[in-house]
């Protein structure tokens, strides 16, 4: 979708380090980190956000390939004895970017610190 941030960012077309990739997914680190380890995962089709992949024929494949991304980062980063996947969904849960994201936190206890 044009002018959409993580669109431009999964095509490679802002420079960003990729901590994980595959067909369907990128993953890189948070600007703005709320703890240790804070990588956002997301599709690189552009889904609106959580709610709206409910009716996305790809739904399935997409959420499959997020998993995958999750196993591996959780390895890479040394979290999998502890995070949190977050989904902000809509603007009254703080959804900033309208493009379907997964924060994955860790790398420290968390306590109740949200995103
Ligand atoms: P939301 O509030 O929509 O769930 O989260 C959006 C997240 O994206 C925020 O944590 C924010 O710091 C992060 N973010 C927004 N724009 C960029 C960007 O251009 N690059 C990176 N690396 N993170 C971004
Ligand atoms: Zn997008």
């Amino acid at each position: 979708m044009q002018d959409c941030i993580f669109c431009k960012i999964a095509k490679h077309e802002i420079e960003t380090e990729m901590v994980y990739e595959n067909d369907l997914v990128v993953a890189f680190k948070d600007m703005n980190p709320a703890a240790q380890v804070h990588i956002l995962i997301v599709p690189k089709e552009h889904v609106t956000n959580f709610y709206e992949l409910a009716s996305n024929s790809r739904k399935a494949l997409i959420m499959g390939a997020v998993t995958d991304a999750v196993k591996a980062i959780a390895d890479q980063f040394e979290t999998s004895d502890g995070f949190r996947l977050i989904v902000n969904n809509g603007k009254d849960a703080g959804q900033t970017v309208f493009h379907l994201h997964f924060h994955l936190i860790g790398g420290e206890v968390l306590g109740a610190k949200l995103v």
